[in-house]
């Protein structure tokens, strides 16, 4: 069952990775910083990272045994890409690039074709997923990524201004500028305080 809400982050992930407000989000802040990258930004490495994010997005409440993980990072890594180019315009306010949305689709429908994925009961955003069949990450990811798109305020998602990664504004006045205020906001307010102070 997915749910929006983080289970408690398990390492080596941070509870401050998980403030996007939906996993799709959370997915795509999977990188150290969007704005500036840097060589060993990459935080998926192993499909022990893997599974630990899962887990910490609250995916499954037990880490899974794996029989095989080939290829489970490289396609999980190309979910999140293909997510980030969807929700990265919509909270640029541009057109949802056809071939990353369609990628989404794509995986997503083969994971259900083949069954990695089932909707148990009727609620959209509740399904369940044969987590032994490595297939069946990405997939869940994807059709998690789509059903996002379709179901959260566009006008609510937003990048944040200093690091770039991406939130669902669910403040009240809808003002929310930063993933965090304790990391960028404060960082934000202490480069602007520096310049403030050197350019006098
Ligand atoms: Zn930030």
């Amino acid at each position: 069952m997915v749910t929006s809400t983080p289970a408690k982050a398990r390492p080596p992930w941070q509870d401050a990775q998980f403030i996007g407000g939906h996993p799709v989000l959370d997915l795509t802040n999977a990188v150290f910083d969007r704005a500036h990258p840097t060589e060993d930004g990459e935080l998926l490495e192993t499909p022990s990272d893997v599974l630990t994010w899962c887990a910490s997005a609250g995916l499954f409440d037990r880490v899974p045994p794996l029989a095989e993980a080939d290829g489970l990072v490289a396609e999980v890594q190309a979910v999140r890409e293909q997510a980030w180019a969807v929700f990265s315009a919509v909270a640029r306010d541009s057109a949802v690039p056809a071939e990353a949305f369609g990628a989404l689709l794509e995986r997503a429908g083969t994971g259900v074709r083949a069954g990695y994925v089932q909707r148990p009961d009727s609620p959209l955003d509740h399904f369940t997923a044969d987590w032994t069949a490595p297939a069946a990450i990405p997939a869940v990811l994807a059709l998690l990524a789509v059903h996002a798109l379709y179901t959260l305020p566009p006008d609510r998602i937003r990048e944040c201004g200093r690091c770039g990664w991406l939130f669902l504004d669910s403040s009240r006045g809808g003002r929310r500028r930063w993933c965090s205020m304790s990391t960028c906001g404060n960082r934000e307010k202490a480069s602007r305080h520096r310049r403030t102070r050197t350019r006098r």
